[in-house]
């Protein structure tokens, strides 16, 4: 497979944008550097490079096109927004349709704002729950990523875990030490943490289900443990449900089935994007009516955006919630995900090349390791070499992973078994040729 022009184009983008890309999860650094791919079409599940190579998507832009590129429901709502004028710095009926529909599939919200990106939504809720409680300390769990805000790259996962920053330079050493990192899935971290600062926390952040350091599940009991004690202290819960909204069912990881008391695992505030964008910018975060009273113009934690609620991401957002609510829509995407996970694991325990596979509905991840991955510690004691290995091999077969050993596969509804069979069979010689060396 050649790639000329995504090298030539990348040589042009070094000149002018920084790095040649405006992501840094986007540059292939973490599997070993080079020219990344230079895109040009998406359809469904596929997408098609500068040179016409031809790709099955696996990243779904880090999670937003669950129903495939240019759908053609979402693909109409961008249309009609378009042609009806794209901003108008007023309020307009679709902010409400979007609201209501995200409040209908999670309940912990009665009030919405929407933002432009989800680390707007989370930096906010930060804003809010400090504005509600007086208290400034924030406590979070390590490799959960949360955004590029100052107080969440404290030990960060994501882009800074892959790139081996654990703390973003430019993050002031004083709002560094406002933030509490403890390990995910257990709860003693974070009962020490309290016992300490219990009375400074205003919020106790995590991703309910990890996205950034592969796919993790809580272990039971974790997230009951994690409310009541932060309950308990006085401080707020915070889920940044960016990755995790709509990704696993019609509703987010609060209402999902594998959590049987909801009750006790309901948070404060939540933080949306990705997915309820339809794949246009967005971000929301929502919460009780008393919490989200202190917003502006309510209340007096400010704010604001230019572009939010905008009438594109909007009527995007509506088609794409639309087209997930169909029946079977979850089943489907959990029947193809089973099918590859198990056949990757197949594949890779007969070459003898070790690989842990979490895998959640339509979503999982591949940690080239022998042991469980349930926290960001054990993410990390993975193989990064064999990752970046897989990934070109893969990449060669037209199978394109995210660019980093702690991101997930994404199904979408557009991928189909014949995709499904297509992938396992580069995985099969990804593998063999992996196993020779
Ligand atoms: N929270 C989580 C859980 C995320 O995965 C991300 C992005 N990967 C963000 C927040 C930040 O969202 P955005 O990139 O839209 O700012």
């Amino acid at each position: 497979m050649q790639r000329n022009k995504s090298a030539q184009l990348y040589d042009e983008a070094q000149q002018h944008i920084v790095g040649g890309v405006n992501s840094p999860s986007r540059s292939f650094k973490a599997v070993g550097g080079g020219a990344p791919v230079f895109m040009k079409r998406g359809e469904g599940a596929y997408m098609w490079d500068v040179d016409g190579n031809r790709y099955i998507d696996y990243l779904a832009a880090f999670g937003p096109i669950i129903t495939g590129h240019a759908h053609p429901h979402v693909t109409e709502a961008i249309i009609r927004a378009a042609k009806e004028g794209t901003l108008y710095g007023t309020a307009t009926e679709h902010e409400i349709r979007l609201a209501e529909a995200l409040k209908a599939a999670i309940p912990s919200m009665d009030k919405v704002r929407f933002t432009n990106s989800g680390t707007e939504a989370v930096m906010t809720t930060i804003r809010v729950a400090r504005a509600y409680t007086g208290r400034d300390k924030i406590i979070k769990f390590a490799g959960c990523y949360h955004g590029h805000s100052d107080l969440v790259l404290v030990a960060a996962g994501s882009g800074p875990s892959t790139l081996g920053i654990p703390d973003s330079a430019g993050v002031p050493a004083g709002i560094a030490s406002e933030v509490i990192t403890v390990p995910f899935n257990e709860l003693d971290g974070l009962k020490l943490a309290l016992e300490r600062w219990g009375d400074e926390v205003a919020a106790v952040m995590v991703e309910p289900i990890v996205g950034n350091f592969g796919m993790v599940m809580p272990k039971p009991g974790f997230l009951e443990g994690l409310c009541r004690m932060a309950r308990d202290a006085g401080a707020l819960v915070i889920y940044d449900e960016v990755i995790s909204a709509f990704r696993f069912h019609y509703g987010s990881a609060q209402t999902f089935s594998a959590f049987p008391d909801q009750n006790a695992i309901r948070p404060d505030l939540t933080a949306l994007g990705k997915i309820i964008g339809g794949g246009l910018p967005i971000g929301a975060y929502g919460g009780s009516a008393a919490v989200m009273s202190k917003v502006a113009p309510l209340g007096p934690a400010y704010q604001a955006g230019t572009m939010a609620g905008n009438p594109a991401s909007m009527l995007a957002g509506l088609a794409c919630l639309e087209v997930l609510r169909q029946p079977g829509t979850y089943e489907r995407m959990d029947d193809m995900a089973a099918k590859l996970a198990a056949g990757l694991k197949a594949s890779a325990d007969g070459y003898g090349v070790p690989l842990t596979v979490n895998r959640i509905v339509g979503a999982f991840s591949t940690h080239f390791c022998d042991h469980p991955v349930t926290n960001y510690e054990e993410a990390q004691d993975t193989d990064g070499e064999q990752f970046a290995q897989f990934f070109r091999l893969m990449l060669e077969r037209g199978i394109y992973l995210a660019p980093s050993k702690y991101e997930a596969w994404f199904l979408t509804t557009a991928h189909t078994d014949a995709d499904i069979d297509a992938t396992l069979m580069a995985a099969e010689e990804s593998f063999r040729e992996m196993a020779r060396k």
